[in-house]
């Protein structure tokens, strides 16, 4: 069997969902390869050179080996114009390699000039052509030669972002044009979604084998002749991943305590939408599997992967300190309103976390049943900055019981607490298709794509996407407190590579 993780995604870390399988798969004596296509693909393209001549492509051309080498080391950690400059430059690389093929490419995104990653007829064009993909020249002679000499019988695909979707499809296309017999399993977050929209009907089949709905152990096991009764958590395992030659100072391992969320109640929320179960990772075994992991792999940084990290596995890390510094998502409960709670956390290797606050509006809050109090908010964003624990706040503006006014109480929460905010991340909502508050109001098609997870709506209170980005650029981002709050921000890699720039001023 080969894993495949496709193109693109920031290349900072191995695949966490890929690991998770591996692990699933090594427990039961199993054989397989692991193809992370998408730093390797990424890295292909950048050493190809470039069509363009121009000064700005060929100065970054020359310097590619210095910034591939500052980005995995801490020369460009330690210094911010570096850090910026090797970015912007390996991007424009991309660019100008990609214009061709009408792709806008970069570190962290593939965007198709007219296929969607949203339309399953768009999918089936990148399959039909995959010699029209830019990354066809490296994945047609990798793929042939692994095919060659590993001769799988099965090939599975870890999809989760719609900016992997245009080349999984062009890789799977080219698979099905030259290696008919293997079998194609399509699996990962963005096809769980997809299967999870009311009245999905698989528009794959003939092109794909099997798609797999949520964690897909069980699934690869029972395909391998391997039954397990309900659901068993596997230690991750990163052996056949490059886990030193990501874009990252050192090895960066990401873990899930858990899947789902333990809180699943906010209204906006696609986790909530697709129904996923909440399942949590036994707290002992959490343990022993970080203490097992961090020695074997030594990583700079451990990455909790959880759609919120629980108050009670947060206490028993706390507890027991992985051995490394580790950061992830939480949400703003009363627990962070405890000094000493804070400062076990700190102690334990916390050097980041990453809240979602929403809005700055107690009312919005409730609708959207954050289970948030703004005076808690206030009393955790001190907390963590007295103990020294980098925050990066999740914003969200255009909700449907937000406008004008509540986002101006947001800008006004921001404000007074500019000094204990580190990182400030801005969305626009996008209503799911499935949840709750699309039976709400008026919807309409988003995307005009088959597979949209989305739906565009009548903002109840005229908020619409145009005066939502204007309030943001006008307004909310100009605010001069707010101002250098952005602008700290890592280029694409944003919360990735966060805790590496506040680790020297925090530790
Ligand atoms: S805390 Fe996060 S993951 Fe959990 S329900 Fe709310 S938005 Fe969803």
């Amino acid at each position: 069997m080969i894993l495949i993780h496709p193109p693109v995604v920031r290349p900072c870390e191995p695949p966490a969902g890929i690991a998770r399988l591996c692990g699933a798969l090594s427990h039961h004596g199993m054989r397989y390869r692991v193809l992370d296509a998408n730093l390797e693909g990424l890295i292909s393209l950048l050493k190809t050179p470039p069509a363009s001549s121009d000064t700005w492509t060929s100065r970054a051309f020359r310097h590619l080996s210095g910034h591939l080498a500052s980005l995995q080391s801490w020369d460009a950690y330690e210094n911010e114009a570096r850090y910026r400059r090797a970015i912007k430059d390996l991007n424009r690389l991309l660019g100008m390699t990609a214009r061709s093929r009408h792709v806008r490419l970069g570190l962290a995104n593939y965007e198709h000039e007219e296929l969607s990653p949203a339309r399953s007829k768009d999918l089936f064009r990148a399959a039909e052509h995959p010699e029209d993909n830019p990354f066809y020249p490296y994945f047609r002679e990798r793929l042939t030669e692994l095919l060659k000499n590993e001769q799988p019988s099965v090939i599975g695909f870890s999809l989760n972002y719609l900016s992997q979707a245009l080349c999984t499809f062009a890789m799977i296309g080219f698979l099905r044009q030259e290696f008919s017999g293997v079998k194609l399993v399509l699996g990962g977050g963005l096809v769980t979604s997809w299967m999870k929209r009311p009245h999905w009907q698989n528009p794959f089949a003939g092109l794909v084998d099997h798609l797999v709905a949520g964690p897909g152990e069980t699934f690869l096991l029972s395909l391998m002749g391997v039954k397990q009764s309900g659901n068993t958590c596997y230690e991750p395992n990163y052996d056949s991943l490059p886990i030193t030659d990501y874009f990252a100072p050192g090895p960066i391992l990401p873990y899930s305590s858990s899947s789902g969320c333990y809180w699943n109640r906010c209204s906006f929320c696609p986790e909530r939408a697709d129904g996923n179960s909440y399942i949590a990772v036994p707290a002992d075994e959490v343990i022993r599997d970080l203490h097992r992991l961090v020695e074997r792999y030594r990583p700079v940084l451990v990455h909790l992967v959880d759609n919120a990290i629980s108050p009670s596995m947060m206490k028993v890390i706390s507890e027991h300190p992985p051995g490394a510094p580790w950061y992830g998502f939480a949400r703003i409960t009363h627990h962070l309103t405890n000094l000493d709670f804070c400062l076990a956390l700190k102690r334990s290797g916390c050097v980041m976390l990453k809240l979602g606050l929403e809005s700055g509006d107690q009312n919005v809050l409730d609708n959207l049943q954050k289970g948030i109090h703004l005076g808690e908010a206030s009393s955790v964003l001190r907390n963590l900055k007295k103990v020294g624990i980098a925050t990066y706040i999740y914003l969200l503006f255009g909700t449907p019981h937000e406008g004008l006014i509540e986002a101006q109480k947001t800008l006004q929460f921001v404000v007074e607490h500019h000094d204990c905010i580190d990182f400030l991340n801005l969305a626009i909502f996008n209503m799911p298709i499935g949840g709750p508050e699309a039976r709400q109001v008026e919807t309409k098609t988003f995307y005009e794509g088959d597979l949209s997870l989305y739906t565009s709506f009548d903002h109840p209170k005229r908020w619409s996407r145009q005066r939502i980005r204007q309030f943001l650029d006008k307004e909310f981002k100009r605010h001069p407190t707010i101002m250098p709050i952005l602008r700290r921000d890592p280029p694409v890699f944003t919360s990735n590579h966060a805790p590496f720039l506040v680790k020297k001023d925090r530790n």
